[in-house]
């Protein structure tokens, strides 16, 4: 395929993305697609007719959220995409009429691409989940007795997701500093990121309902770059018994482009083996993992970006359809929006680690950056992006980014 489109070269834009997101320009925020650097307005372009016989309702396209557009469902969605690559490939396109439905990628604000009702975090990642008790729990039995037979998982908080470019402030909370006999209240000293990815639901169950592994890629959507903001001095005093709280939700960064399951589909690959063998409501067939390259860096206010982490989705022991049957197995429902994050993706050396907790052993062995500074954790004015793509040759699908700045703490 080849769009008569200008795509730079190593865009995650390429025609076989086709993303979708809310964006703004002069007016209201709009459904959009990107391509290259051009972001097109398919509000603009469904007041033509384009999606005729298709897409009647042209309004689910004059939206801040893209919960209506994904309500339509997946065989109409995945047409409008299909739609979209003809005319991006075809010479004689109504398109290039059309000039007022493109905008430049840099003249769009972009905004939180859905309304999140619920939002899940899971915690699948062998090599997360291992380096993590190693540190927090015992190193000779790293992994709880359930790791291995179910995803496991917690409820986040859906409120403070915000869209990458939102700045995110260092929380105050709780923690008890190991020479202390009493905790202190203030600012933490250990902010971390979680390279994580997510994926958003499609299609609604009612309560009562359950998904099997072999159906759930239905209720997918498509995927989205996540980074599950964590202050582990506050979650090290706070997480026993009933798990993360205050060091989790203080914010997220979602990626502005949900990437579709269709255009993920040149990319799967085998998961890892799963030993010992699952529980029948968790068997899958086929190939579950998908091969996205995951990168993390860190800027400095001012200073040179390092590339500190490059890791894979490919690396998840737990996949989304096992995640997503395990989620409804006792008939859990969930709603369009919904998102279900992976948990930190970590990979299996030095290199391909999703947080900051384990590249340095809990901050004993500090990070190096380009320009000669060093971080344990994550200081004051440092960016951390996240970035992702699948690719084979030229046939290039990529996330863009997930980034926030730190800003200092309130005054405690
Ligand atoms: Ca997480």
């Amino acid at each position: 395929m080849k769009s008569w489109i200008e795509i730079p070269d190593q865009s995650d834009f390429s025609i076989y993305n086709i993303p979708f997101g809310i964006g703004s320009d002069s007016g209201a925020p709009y459904v959009c697609t990107r391509i290259g650097d051009q972001v097109i307005n398919l509000y603009k372009l469904a007041q033509t007719g384009f999606f005729k016989g298709l897409v009647d309702d042209v309004d689910v396209f004059n939206q801040s959220v893209l919960n209506p557009f994904i309500a339509l469902g997946k065989p109409v969605t995945k047409e409008v995409r299909l739609r979209l690559q003809e005319t991006l490939t075809n010479m004689n396109s109504p398109l290039h009429h059309l000039p007022e439905v493109f905008a430049p990628f840099r003249a769009v604000q972009m905004h939180l691409p859905v309304a999140i009702g619920d939002y899940t975090d899971f915690y699948s990642s062998i090599e997360h989940a291992t380096n993590v008790g190693k540190m927090f729990r015992d190193p000779a039995n790293a992994l709880l007795p359930n790791w291995r037979h179910l995803p496991i998982g917690y409820h986040g908080r859906a409120s403070s997701i915000v869209i990458s470019g939102t700045p995110v402030r260092r929380p105050n909370g709780q923690t008890k500093p190991n020479d202390a006999n009493q905790p202190v209240f203030g600012p933490t000293k250990r902010l971390d990121f979680e390279l994580e990815m997510g994926f958003i639901i499609g299609k609604e169950t009612q309560l009562g309902e359950t998904i099997s592994t072999s159906n759930a890629e239905e209720y997918i959507f498509g995927l989205v770059l996540f980074n599950d903001w964590s202050a582990r001095d506050i979650q090290t005093w706070e997480y026993v018994p009933l798990g993360p709280f205050l060091a989790k939700n203080f914010a997220s960064g979602i990626a502005p482009w949900i990437v579709t399951l269709e255009a993920l589909e040149p990319f799967r690959v085998q998961g890892p083996e799963q030993v010992p063998a699952v529980l029948p409501y968790l068997a899958y067939q086929g190939l579950k993992n998908y091969d996205i390259h995951l990168e993390v860096q860190i800027t400095p206010d001012g200073g040179e970006t390092t590339t500190i982490s490059r890791s894979n989705f490919k690396y998840m022991y737990w996949n989304m359809c096992q995640q997503l049957a395990h989620h409804t197995s006792n008939g859990c429902n969930v709603r369009i929006g919904d998102l279900m994050a992976s948990g930190t993706i970590s990979g299996p050396d030095q290199g391909s680690l999703g947080s900051m907790l384990e590249m340095t052993l809990g901050g004993k062995n500090p990070v190096t950056l380009n320009g000669g500074g060093q971080r344990s954790f994550i200081e004051d004015g440092d960016t951390v992006t996240m970035t992702g793509w699948a690719a084979n040759g030229d046939h290039r699908v990529g996330f863009g980014s997930v980034y926030n700045q730190v800003e200092s703490a309130l005054k405690a």
